[in-house]
């Protein structure tokens, strides 16, 4: 989940340009080793944490190297991220504008192969306190959805010189399209959860400006903007997990056998859709319905 909260007001206005990600010094990476966490590998994950967190931390990097594995026997090639488990005193967010963000919110580093996810599960802005295991479980997912940004670059595009493309609703949707593809072979009843909550939160809300052009959101207030770019995510969530309820994992081979990536820097959503609607058809009247008003996000039957 990039660009969710006040902070990345700023990054709103710099569709295509911060798409390229910004040499840092130093770089998160070496931000995290500097901070002098224990670590542990499990399988390929590195995972770093603090010493009261090491269960925890030990459980998200099972599970990143769950998905790891998922994906490199359905792709048959993977790498390996590494993980940080970061308390609030230790976290930081490494996009430019990123000084601003609250804690809790899990980001994902290409350059680096690195997922950074809040070790609290007491604050932060996903917890909502209601339920532990929702809350875990949301952590988890957008934990996922972060590899699914990496995954996206090392199975896709390898080879292609940027970091994310440039139509960024696009960029989310797929992101989670990993994550879900991952939870719905593995633990289907979380999958049902998940699609339960999205739900909730589209039912719950209805932006002034339904669109995939997302320039608009720079003009809303911090607060606004907070809750319409985590709107359109859980819709963007909702139509991942309908498009994987029909078309499986064969969408991302398709994505990444029939896309420009070359050129992903300078792609428009006009230009993408036709391709889109190709490889699966009825994207582009989702898209049409969507910029006419029609907020079509509905969970697929499982
Ligand atoms: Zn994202």
């Amino acid at each position: 989940m990039r660009w969710l909260t006040t902070g990345l007001l700023g990054t709103i206005g710099l569709i295509g340009v911060s798409t390229s990600v910004a040499a840092q010094n130093p770089s998160p990476l070496e931000t995290i080793r500097a901070l002098g966490l224990d670590s542990a590998d499990v399988g390929g994950i590195r995972v770093r944490y603090v010493p009261s967190d090491h269960e925890h931390a030990l459980q998200l990097a099972a599970l990143c190297e769950q998905v790891v594995s998922y994906f490199k026997g359905e792709f048959g090639t993977s790498f390996a991220p590494q993980l940080a488990v970061l308390r609030p005193e230790h976290w930081f967010v490494p996009y430019a504008g990123g000084e601003g963000e609250p804690y809790g919110i899990p980001w994902g580093w290409i350059p680096e192969l690195l997922i950074a996810v809040p070790a609290s599960l007491d604050q932060g802005v996903l917890i909502n306190g209601s339920d532990r295991m929702t809350d875990l479980r949301r952590v988890r997912f957008v934990m996922l959805h972060e590899f699914g940004h990496l995954a996206s670059k090392q199975l896709l595009h390898p080879s292609s010189g940027q970091p994310y493309s440039s139509v960024r609703w696009f960029d989310e949707l797929i992101a989670t399209y990993f994550a879900y593809a991952f939870v719905r072979a593995s633990d289907p009843d979380w999958a049902g959860t998940a699609q339960n909550e999205w739900q909730g939160v589209v039912d719950g809300f209805t932006p002034p400006i339904v669109s995939l052009d997302w320039s608009h959101l720079r003009d809303l207030s911090p607060v606004e903007f907070a809750r319409t770019y985590a709107w359109y995510q859980n819709l963007l969530n909702l139509h991942a997990a309908a498009l994987y309820e029909e078309h499986g994992l064969d969408l991302l081979r398709s994505l990444r056998d029939r896309l420009d990536w070359q050129n992903a820097a300078s792609w428009t959503t006009e230009g993408l859709i036709p391709i889109l609607d190709d490889i699966a058809p009825g994207f582009g009247a989702w898209v049409s319905a969507l910029e006419g008003g029609e907020v079509t996000g509905h969970r697929p039957e499982l």
